[in-house]
C-alpha cells in the first residue's frame, strides 16, 4: 500500500490535528487514543512515512526502529503498566482491521485485557 500523506497520523504530526503527546523525540512520537479501549491506551508512532511493521522494518534505518522500540518500553514504564501488564499491537492491513495507514503500536493497559484474540470472526 502506497503512503497516503493526508492520512490522520501524518497531520498530527505536521501540528495541523491536535493530540494529547505522552512522549517525543527526534524520531517518535506517542500520544493518547481518541478512543480509548482500556483506561491506558496510547498510540506510539514513528515519525517517518510507514504504512506498517513490515514496510517499517523493510526501509527505516535501524536508529528509527531502535527508537520505537525503546520508546515502548519506556512509556509502559512511565505509564506504571509495565507492572501489572500491558499489551502492545500493531494491526496491518484490511484482515487487521487496519484504520489508520500510518504504522502505529497501540499499548493497552490499566485493567485486565481478556484474551489475545476475540473468539468469533469479523
Ligand atoms: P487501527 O485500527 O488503525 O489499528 O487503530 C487506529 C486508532 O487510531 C484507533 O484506535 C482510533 O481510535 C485512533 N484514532 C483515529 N483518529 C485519531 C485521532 O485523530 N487522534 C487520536 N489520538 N487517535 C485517533
Amino acid at each position: 500500500m502506497a503512503y497516503d500523506p493526508d492520512n490522520v497520523f501524518a497531520r498530527i504530526l505536521r501540528g495541523e490535528i491536535p493530540c494529547r503527546k505522552v512522549y517525543e523525540d527526534d524520531h517518535v512520537l506517542a500520544f493518547h487514543d481518541i478512543n480509548p479501549q482500556a483506561p491506558v491506551h496510547v498510540l506510539v508512532i514513528p515519525k517517518g512515512a510507514y504504512v506498517s511493521m513490515d514496510d517499517f522494518t523493510a526501509n527505516a534505518s535501524d536508529q528509527e526502529i531502535g527508537a520505537l522500540f525503546r520508546a515502548v518500553g519506556r512509556i509502559a514504564r512511565e505509564l506504571g503498566v509495565a507492572e501489572p501488564g500491558y499489551r502492545i499491537l500493531a494491526n496491518a492491513g484490511a484482515d487487521a482491521h487496519q484504520e489508520v495507514p500510518h504504522l502505529h503500536i497501540h499499548i493497552f493497559g490499566g485493567r485486565p485485557l481478556g484474551r489475545m484474540l476475540p473468539d468469533s470472526a469479523g
